[in-house]
C-alpha cells in the first residue's frame, strides 16, 4: 500500500500527467468525483444538489503555497466572489481557505489584509470562514491572524491537528475565543519531535482532543473531519452519554470520499462536505487517489468503462 501511495505522491507533482489530464474532457470528468468543477457555475450547481440532499458544505478554491502576490491577490478575489455566490447558502454553507493562498509564505501583514477582505465580504453575507491548518512551520502565524480577525468580530474559525503534540495547547488557547473548531488527524509530514508518527496514537489523541472539545462544547462549536468510521462511532457515543446536543456539533467528510457513511451519518447527524473548485484540481486529486488506491479504479473504469 505505501508503495502505492507513494507512486500517487510522485503522481501528483509530475507535469506531464497534469497537462494531460487537465486538458482533456475524459480527465476533468473523472476529477469531478472528488472536485465539483472548475468554475463558480460548477461549483453553485453542485452546492445545490448538496444541500438539497441534506448534506451543509464548506467550499474551498483550489491552490496552495503561492510564493508571488499575484497569485496571492487574485485567490483572494475569487474568495470575494465566492462569497457572493454562496449568500443563497448562507445557512448550510461556509468557506475553507488556506493561508498560503493569500500570501502567508511572502508576509504575514499582507495575508492579514487579504482575509480581511474576504471575511469583511463573508460577513455582510452571513457566511462562516474555516481557515485550514497546513504545515507546522506556518501555525502560529496562522493563529495569530485567526485570533486577531475574532477580536475584531469577524466569523473566523480554524483547525487542530491531533498528530501534533501541542495540540491540547493549541485547543485551549483556541476555545478562549469561542470560535469554530475542526479537528482533524493531519495531513503533513512533520517530524518525530512535531509530531506523533504512529497512527494509532494519532487516533487515540484524536479520540481524547474530541471529548475535550465536547466538555468545551458550550463555548465552541466542533467540527470533526474524519472519514474513520470507529472514531465517528466512538463520538456520536460519547456525546449521548453527555448529553451534548446535536446541534452544538457535526461531522465533516470531503466530498466523494466513503459515500455510503456520508449518506447512513446524515440521517440522524449534521454532515458537512469539503467541497473543492478550480482549474487547479490536479494535485488535490492525486492525493486523493495516494490516501486510497482503491479508488484508482473508478479512474480506470471511466477511463475504458
Ligand atoms: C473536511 C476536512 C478538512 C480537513 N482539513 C485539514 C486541515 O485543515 N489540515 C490538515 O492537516 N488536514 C486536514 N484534513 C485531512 C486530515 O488531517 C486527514 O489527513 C484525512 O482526513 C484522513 O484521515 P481520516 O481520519 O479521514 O481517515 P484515515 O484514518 O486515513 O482513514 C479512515 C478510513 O477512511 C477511508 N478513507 C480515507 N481517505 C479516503 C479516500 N480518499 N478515499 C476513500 N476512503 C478513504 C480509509 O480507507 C479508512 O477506511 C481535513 C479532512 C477533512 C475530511
Amino acid at each position: 500500500m505505501g508503495v502505492l501511495r507513494d507512486f500517487f505522491i510522485s503522481l501528483s507533482h509530475n507535469k506531464s500527467l497534469e497537462g494531460f489530464l487537465t486538458g482533456t474532457r475524459l480527465g476533468r470528468k473523472i476529477s469531478r468525483r472528488f472536485v465539483a468543477g472548475e468554475t463558480l457555475e460548477d461549483l453553485v450547481r453542485v452546492v445545490g444538489n448538496l444541500e438539497r440532499d441534506g448534506f451543509y458544505t464548506t467550499v474551498a478554491y483550489l491552490g496552495e503555497h503561492y510564493k508571488a502576490r499575484e497569485p496571492a491577490m487574485k485567490s483572494t478575489e475569487e474568495y470575494v466572489r465566492l462569497t457572493k455566490a454562496l449568500a443563497p447558502f448562507k445557512d448550510k454553507s461556509e468557506i475553507s481557505l488556506k493561508l498560503t493562498q493569500l500570501g502567508l509564505e511572502i508576509d504575514e501583514e499582507f495575508t492579514l489584509r487579504n482575509l480581511k477582505r474576504i471575511a469583511r465580504n463573508a460577513r455582510d453575507v452571513g457566511l462562516y470562514i474555516n481557515v485550514d491548518a497546513e504545515e507546522s512551520s506556518l501555525l502560529d502565524a496562522t493563529f495569530r491572524i485567526v485570533k486577531h480577525l475574532n477580536e475584531e468580530g469577524y466569523g473566523v474559525g480554524t483547525v487542530v491537528q491531533a498528530y501534533l503534540h501541542r495540540a491540547f495547547d493549541i485547543l485551549r488557547d483556541l476555545s478562549g475565543y469561542g470560535m469554530n473548531i475542526r479537528l482533524v488527524k493531519g495531513a503533513y509530514k512533520e517530524p518525530p519531535d512535531v509530531a506523533l508518527q504512529d497512527k494509532r496514537e494519532v487516533d487515540e489523541n484524536f479520540k481524547r482532543l474530541a471529548v475535550e472539545m465536547l466538555r468545551m462544547s458550550d463555548r465552541i462549536y466542533c467540527e470533526f473531519a474524519t472519514h474513520d468510521e470507529r472514531i465517528i462511532g466512538f463520538i456520536v457515543e460519547k456525546a449521548e452519554q453527555m448529553g451534548i446536543p446535536r446541534d452544538r456539533y457535526e461531522f465533516q467528510m470531503l466530498y466523494g470520499v466513503r459515500l455510503g457513511l456520508q449518506r447512513r451519518l446524515r440521517r440522524t447527524h449534521r454532515v458537512r462536505l469539503y467541497v473543492p473548485y478550480g482549474s487547479h484540481w490536479y494535485p488535490y486529486f492525486m492525493r486523493r487517489l495516494a490516501e486510497r488506491p482503491a479508488n484508482v479504479w473508478f479512474v480506470l473504469r471511466g477511463l475504458f468503462g
